[in-house]
């Protein structure tokens, strides 16, 4: 295992604000466990995945944040840590 997403593992929780209102983000679970997963209105985002958002070679690991303020999901890239960092910090 090369790289590991410290959310994915319970290492660490989301700790990403709301862009618009600042509310911590809740853990709405992985974005990657939606793929294949068919809805109409999934499709849209999951287009958008493919073009431009960060992936998995940049080792960041798309969560979906809730914000319960805004009523709203935003997608946050979280950094994966490398086996050095789990030693080491
Ligand atoms: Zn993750
Ligand atoms: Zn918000």
């Amino acid at each position: 295992m090369d790289h590991l997403c410290p959310v994915c593992n319970g290492l660490a929780s989301l700790s990403q604000a709301c862009q618009r209102c600042g509310t911590l983000l809740a853990d709405a679970g992985r974005l990657y466990d939606y793929y294949g997963d068919y809805s109409p209105y999934r499709e849209i985002d999951d287009a958008k995945l493919d073009n431009g958002y960060p992936d998995r070679r940049n080792h960041q690991c798309l969560h979906t944040g809730w914000c319960s303020f805004c009523q709203a999901e935003q997608t946050v890239a979280v950094q994966e840590w490398t086996p050095d960092k789990l030693f080491y910090e």
